[in-house]
């Protein structure tokens, strides 16, 4: 590769974390070909970047088959409903985009001579019965629940992305993303973080599931993408966890929230998810070692500057 840009594929381009990741390839002189079907991504999350040199923007369901003209040096796989209100209401696109979609965009990514990023999730440990999670872990996933379709999906991305690494030779790196929040997260997308935070901003009611004593332990997203990116860059395939390891019960969370916001908005206790799981928090140990990388962004911090945009944008 000379004399020419870089050149970056990223499905789920107009996403949570797609969008974000489009922005810093793009400052740091990439070019970007952003793909989405827009099922859960909005066009106001790439907005900016329209008409920004090297960008492109492709309306595309990848669970299609997938063509991207000219060299491709990186395909990024972020194409997924991510929220479980949102999977659970599209069960069937998301088993579709993370079978089929992995398939077509590592058969892109072939075919270009690309490397691959999968985009994984904390979610193929399940339920987890080891905690912290290390990657070592296998997991414990009921795969006939209602969460089985990501889980499950992103697990056989997993196994389709190390089948081409080790029978093709292809340029793999596997992230598993632990919950990650912060500016352009969907005020409605359902998701613990943009719940409480919009709820405390109204004044409505907490909504707490179940008795509150389970665990997430949440990224800020600045840190999420810094950490995608290193893993992107290094040498090393992964499956790697990149996540905040500061872990709290979603009644800490909600108190923060009240905290942060100011709000005097009560708690009500809802019912639990079906399998929603009790304990989450990744062991970082190899990303640290491998990528140097850790997160900086406090969680009163992150919720803090999350409230700023969606202050700024709730007109
Ligand atoms: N949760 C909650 N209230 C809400 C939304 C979620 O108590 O309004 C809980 C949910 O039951 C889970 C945790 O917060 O225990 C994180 O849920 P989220 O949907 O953000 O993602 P998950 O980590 O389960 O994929």
């Amino acid at each position: 590769m000379t004399g020419r840009r870089r050149r970056v594929v990223v499905t789920g381009g107009a996403g949570f974390l797609g969008s974000h990741l489009c922005d810093r390839l793009l400052e740091r002189g990439d070019e970007v070909v952003a793909i989405d079907n827009l099922a859960t991504g909005r066009l106001s999350n790439i907005e900016h970047l329209f008409g920004v040199d090297g960008f492109t923007f492709v309306r595309h369901d990848v669970s299609q088959y997938v063509w991207v003209p000219g060299p491709v040096d990186a395909v990024l796989h972020f194409a997924s409903p991510a929220s479980p209100k949102d999977y659970l209401e599209l069960p069937i696109q998301t088993l579709k985009v993370g079978s089929l979609g992995t398939h077509n965009t590592l058969g892109l990514a072939k075919d270009k001579g690309a490397r691959y990023l999968l985009a994984s999730t904390s979610e193929v440990y399940g339920d987890p019965q080891v905690h912290p999670q290390p990657e070592e872990y296998w997991g414990h996933v009921n795969p006939v629940g209602p969460r089985g379709v990501y889980d499950e999906a992103k697990r056989f991305g997993e196994a389709m992305a190390m089948a081409y690494h080790r029978a093709h030779g292809l340029d793999v790196r596997i992230a598993r993303i632990f919950n990650t929040y912060g500016p352009r997260i969907r005020p409605a997308d359902g998701r613990v973080v943009a719940n409480f935070l919009v709820q405390a901003l109204e004044g409505k009611p907490i909504t707490v599931y179940g008795d509150g004593t389970q665990t997430r332990s949440f990224c800020y997203v600045d840190d999420e993408v810094r950490g995608l990116l290193a893993l992107l860059d290094s040498d090393h395939v992964g499956p790697l966890n990149i996540g905040n390891p500061t872990e709290h019960t979603v009644t800490e969370l909600a108190e923060v929230v009240l905290e942060v916001t100011g709000s005097a908005s009560s708690l009500v206790f809802e019912p639990l998810p079906v399998d929603d799981p009790t304990q989450r928090r990744p062991d970082i140990t190899l990303a640290r070692r491998v990528l140097g990388w850790e997160p900086e962004v406090s969680l009163r911090e992150g919720l803090a500057r999350t409230t700023g945009w969606l202050e700024a944008t709730a007109t």
